[in-house]
């Protein structure tokens, strides 16, 4: 009998549905006249709109974007895309009060020379010294000015800096769906699935829609959002809450229009705390997109809308405020206790969400298409190893994404509300984080404090967040000559860290001047 794994039916046209697609579509060829043809067909529903949020990147999306073959010009024009260096953090520490300057920021770029010369311990042997990501990159100056992490004569993806991205997400699902069909060869069913049918064996045989009969295929990827409507709701896999540990479960978006047509655009995401939760502000070119992320048990709708309104009101004035109607998404915030089950996998919101910071939805899926593009079982007897290896690899990114999240709640020393004096409860942290926090009284977060070659986080990040809120490490002094040489070529690269901040700061454009120059010019092809 043939078992192979020949026809791939996605369920869901979001994000994760046309990237996932899209991977998918260029790792296997697909071709109707072959031998064995691979079909790749995506189902989306006419009536169910997408989430509509998910603005902000990881860089690893610019691999992705070049990975399904779109030029990087396009995705810029077509997606109302910005570039986004990392993320500026304000008010987290104490709240920001009484002139308090209350901010840090984690950039994309890691320690110079990360790979091999543990920074942290000479900067905390330091007086006087910058803040850490100041000191140990060049990057923040530069995402403080609002400037750009490249030049239009950098080729396509290339970096002088790295980045990500900030983009329009309807207009991103749009441009995936138009590339994927018009260029890879994915086949589009506008219809609204109805019914899930199973097979003798308990697999997933086909799925019934309103508009195009029943489909048949061989593995069903479940991108219906917070739906789930294969994994959750046919195969009833449980749903792991994780809001005992992160409390935020509501989000209120709002659009903003800039105040001037040519206003500087950010090239890092804002993140500001407030009583119950934080705002998230992003600069597209056209508009911003702010949003209250907060914890529903802690703040009336009422409370967070107004804090939301507030904040646009200082930022961008009192009309760019004026009639805004935030539009309300609750979330739960976990994540499924398997997502490969049988012959069906979720990713996206179906497989689970905990919340935006530190945007990691997106880079999630991009991971998750990687690993099936790569690892396709080529016949039905394999795939359950496949899905045991991916069960267990998502798992522990999810544990991650939990404990790398609740560090920036556990450092905060803000006792204005109940909801940060909450955060620091020891029931509300994980085992692993306080073990991770007690060692690293005594030494920095290193390399041997990964979990795994392709941890989520790497540890500069753990570095930019525990620096960054204050936390101090003591370390167990040995003096020595060798030490002293240590901290001297320390010095000396905090130095040409400075030098080489100068050096970008003179040398790389605004975020809307290079901007504009893509509209009008494009970037160089790789
Ligand atoms: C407030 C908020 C902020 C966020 N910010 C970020 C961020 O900054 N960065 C980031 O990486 N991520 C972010 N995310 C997450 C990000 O938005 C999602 O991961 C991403 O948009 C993918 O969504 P999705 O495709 O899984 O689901 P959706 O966009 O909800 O798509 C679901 C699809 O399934 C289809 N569907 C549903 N039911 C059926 C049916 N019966 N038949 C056929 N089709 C069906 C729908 O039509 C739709 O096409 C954020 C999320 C929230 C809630």
């Amino acid at each position: 009998m043939d078992d192979r794994i020949s026809r791939i039916i996605i369920v869901g046209g979001g994000a994760a549905g046309w990237l996932t697609a899209g991977v998918i579509a260029a790792e296997h060829r697909i071709d109707s006249q072959a031998q064995h043809p691979f079909e790749l067909l995506l189902i989306e529903s006419p009536d169910v709109p997408t989430i509509g949020v998910g603005e902000g990147t990881w860089p690893s999306m610019r691999a992705t974007l070049q990975r399904i073959g779109l030029s990087e010009t396009d995705f810029v024009r077509e997606c109302d895309a910005s570039f986004k260096q990392g993320t500026y953090f304000r008010n987290w520490q104490t709240g920001g009060g009484q002139g308090d300057d209350d901010s840090y920021s984690h950039p994309f770029t890691v320690p110079t020379d990360y790979a091999e010369a543990n920074l942290a311990p000479h900067w905390l042997a330091l007086t006087d010294a910058p803040q850490f990501a100041d000191a140990v990159t060049p990057q923040t100056g530069l995402f403080a000015d609002y400037l750009a992490p490249k030049q239009i004569t950098t080729p396509e993806y290339a970096f002088v800096v790295n980045y990500g991205y900030h983009l329009d997400a309807g207009k991103f699902a749009e441009l995936l769906r138009q590339h994927c069909t018009e260029k890879l060869g994915v086949k589009h069913v506008m219809a609204n699935v109805s019914q899930i049918n199973a097979a003798e064996n308990g697999d997933i045989q086909s799925v019934t829609t309103d508009r195009a009969g029943d489909i048949a295929g061989d593995l069903f990827i479940d991108c219906t959002g917070t739906n789930s409507l294969l994994l959750g709701k046919h195969f009833k896999i449980p749903f792991q809450s994780r809001q005992a540990i992160l409390f935020n479960d509501t989000a209120l978006a709002a659009q903003v229009p800039y105040t001037e047509e040519d206003q500087a655009i950010q090239s890092c995401t804002h993140s500001t705390a407030q009583t119950a939760g934080w705002i998230w502000d992003i600069g597209l070119p056209t508009r911003r997109g702010t949003g209250h992320v907060y914890s529903s048990a802690h703040i009336s709708e009422d409370e967070a809308t107004a804090q939301l309104l507030a904040y646009i009101k200082e930022t961008a004035g009192d009309k760019a405020a004026a009639g805004l109607v935030p539009r309300k998404i609750p979330f739960q915030p976990g994540h499924r206790r398997e997502f490969w089950h049988r012959n069906c996998v979720a990713i996206g919101m179906s497989s689970g969400f905990i919340e935006p910071l530190e945007a990691s939805a997106l880079v999630m899926i991009e991971l998750a298409a990687g690993m099936i593009a790569e690892q396709l079982p080529p016949t039905r007897d394999v795939m359950d190893i496949v899905a045991k290896r991916y069960n267990q690899k998502f798992l522990r990114h999810w544990d991650q994404i939990v404990e790398f999240l609740k560090l920036h709640y556990v450092l905060s020393a803000r006792n204005d509300s109940g909801y940060w004096q909450d955060n620091r409860t020891a029931a509300s942290i994980p085992e692993k984080l306080s073990e991770q926090l007690s060692l690293w009284r005594f030494r920095s977060p290193w390399h041997q404090d990964a979990g795994a070659v392709d941890d989520l986080f790497p540890t500069a990040s753990y570095q930019y967040i525990l620096y960054g809120m204050g936390f101090s490490t003591v370390p167990r002094h040995t003096c020595s000559h060798h030490q002293d040489e240590r901290q001297r070529q320390a010095s000396e690269l905090f130095r040409k860290n400075a030098a080489r901040a100068t050096q970008l700061r003179q040398a790389l454009p605004g975020n809307r001047e290079l901007l504009n120059k893509v509209r009008e010019f494009g970037f160089q092809k790789l």
